[in-house]
């Protein structure tokens, strides 16, 4: 009935990369598509919502839930522990429809080793000076977190040949209709 397989795709990109307003999107123009909520010890940026946004944990708390196995993966992003509750993945996926983890390179090969199905697909600014005018311009992060963010997207481009697809952000609507057409691909696969 239509060969719609349901896949678990991870998307990647640095930060600034314009990944969040993307998945965004894309998930209007594929309203199937579900999302996790990732836990985080960084402090909510205004107007995020705990247990929307993120699950905003204490240090000792992600701890406790590392040291229980209920994370598929978790990582140190930018300074702060990043990961992807069990909970959420199983629920979501038993629902029967595509599931987009949005995490970075580390957790993404984490996943791949976990769920060797998973779909990994990496967000390419179009160059990094671009990538440093969005981060600029957002106005959320000190100076001190843009630059520690300017020296991680380079570690993370470099490892983009490793996923699946590339798409390259530097059109939102072409990146959405390019990303939309990679995830129909997967999921007639
Ligand atoms: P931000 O602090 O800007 O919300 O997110 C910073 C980075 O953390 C993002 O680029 C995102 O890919 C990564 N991230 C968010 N959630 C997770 C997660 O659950 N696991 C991992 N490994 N990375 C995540």
């Amino acid at each position: 009935m239509g060969g719609v397989t349901p896949t678990l795709f991870v998307i990647s990109g640095p930060s600034g990369a314009g990944k969040g307003t993307l998945v965004a999107l894309l998930r209007e123009r594929h309203p199937g598509l579900g999302l996790t909520v990732s836990a985080t010890t960084r402090e909510p940026r205004e107007g995020e919502v705990d247990g929307k946004s993120y699950y905003f944990l204490s240090d000792d708390e992600f701890k406790r839930r590392v040291d229980a196995g209920e994370f598929v993966e978790w990582a140190e992003v930018h300074g702060h522990a990043y990961g992807t509750l069990a909970s959420e993945v199983s629920s979501k996926l038993a629902s029967g429809s595509s599931l987009v983890l949005e995490i970075d390179v580390q957790g993404a090969f984490q996943v791949k080793e976990r769920f060797p199905d998973a779909v990994l697909v990496f967000i390419m600014p179009p160059s990094l000076e671009v990538l440093s005018e969005r981060l600029r311009g957002r106005g959320t992060e000190t100076a001190e977190s843009i630059e520690l963010r300017l020296a991680n997207a380079e570690r993370e481009m470099a490892l983009a040949d490793r996923y699946d697809d590339v798409v390259v952000n530097d059109d939102l609507d072409r990146a959405c209709d390019e990303l939309l057409a990679v995830i129909e691909k997967h999921e007639r696969n």
